[in-house]
């Protein structure tokens, strides 16, 4: 079972303080109207076509999609069809807002997968509720979206997470020609720390390398996770084999200074990392699981060598 309140602490904010919301009309008056519902609770964007609905969307992400269904050129319908069939926008829920009190265009909405239908002229107070209950379930939604892919104990990402995400940086650097880092790292003598001071102690121990290494990652592509259990692997894209050798260096270093004591290490008197740098420069081949392969390879010998060091090696 998955610990939630350590997770629940590391979250973006689950609930945004104002919400998103955008509402699209070709009438500037019916804007106006779902304007003043709103604008004390919500940030209002507002598009007054289908096409400019979706350049929204995709500027903006916002919460919620107040959606006209009769409009020229490209109509509501449609709007919700090509939302439905984008993964980064599919996510946004679409409350339709029609003066057509037909059931026949209220099923094809909400087969198109919008969650609700309302009925214009359209009532403040109504509409409020009903898009408040959405908001709430999108947010749920949000909150268990990201919880599926976050490991229980540090609230880094996990395996789950870290392998597509791995993947998905290979591809892009193949396709773009940019250089691809990444780090998998290990905790020093992990197994004589839990077994003198304790697996509650050994947890904290984790917690702490863990936020250390991410509180170190700060571009927003780079990722953290927990690959095994005192294995933390990072993905660093755009990222040359020069600077995830000086970022490895620096994060060993985070690490020793957290000055955690450990008395029965070999390596230092506190707690240490080993750390196996890979990248992916220029015109290599390979693959993923390569890359991984040689920063696995990479940090066996940063262990066998001596512990709390980095060790690294571009991919030919
Ligand atoms: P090395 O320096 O070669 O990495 O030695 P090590 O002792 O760190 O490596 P080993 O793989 O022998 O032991 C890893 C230990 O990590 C054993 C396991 O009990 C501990 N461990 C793994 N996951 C957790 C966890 O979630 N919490 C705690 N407290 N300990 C864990
Ligand atoms: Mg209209
Ligand atoms: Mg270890």
């Amino acid at each position: 079972m998955l610990n939630v309140e350590p997770v629940m602490a590391h979250l973006p904010m689950a609930r945004p303080s104002r919400p998103k919301l955008l509402v699209v009309d070709d009438q500037a008056i019916n804007i106006q109207v779902l304007y003043q519902a709103f604008a004390a609770d919500c940030q209002v964007f507002m598009a007054t076509t289908g096409m400019q609905a979706l350049q929204v969307c995709r500027d903006k992400l916002p919460d919620l999609v107040l959606l006209d269904v009769v409009m020229p050129g490209m109509d509501g319908f449609e709007v919700c069809r090509q939302l439905k069939a984008d993964e980064a926008l599919r996510h946004i829920p679409v409350i339709f807002v029609t003066s057509h009190d037909d059931p026949e265009q209220e099923t094809k909405g909400l087969d198109l997968g919008a969650v609700d239908f309302i009925a214009k002229p359209v009532n403040p107070k109504v509409v409020q509720a009903r898009v408040k209950t959405q908001l709430t379930l999108k947010f749920q939604a949000d909150l268990l979206r990201q919880l599926v892919f976050l490991d229980g104990l540090t609230g880094v990402y996990n395996r789950r997470f870290f392998d597509p995400q791995l993947a998905l940086e290979w591809a892009r650097s193949v396709r773009t020609g940019t250089p691809l880092s990444m780090i998998l790292l290990d905790v020093d003598f992990f197994k004589r720390y839990n077994d003198h001071y304790g697996h509650q102690a050994g947890d904290d121990c984790l917690k702490q390398v863990a936020a250390t290494l991410r509180s170190n990652l700060r571009r927003p592509a780079d990722v953290v996770a927990r690959y095994g259990g005192e294995e933390f692997a990072c993905i660093l894209p755009e990222t040359a084999f020069d600077d995830a050798t000086e970022l490895a260096t620096q994060l060993e270093r985070h690490v020793r200074a957290l000055d955690i004591a450990h008395a029965h290490s070999d390596a230092a008197p506190v707690v240490t990392i080993s750390l196996g740098v890979a990248a992916r420069e220029g015109a290599t081949g390979g693959s993923a699981s390569e890359l991984l392969g040689l920063a696995d390879a990479q940090l066996y010998r940063a262990k066998s060598s001596g512990r709390a060091r980095s060790c690294g090696d571009r991919l030919v």
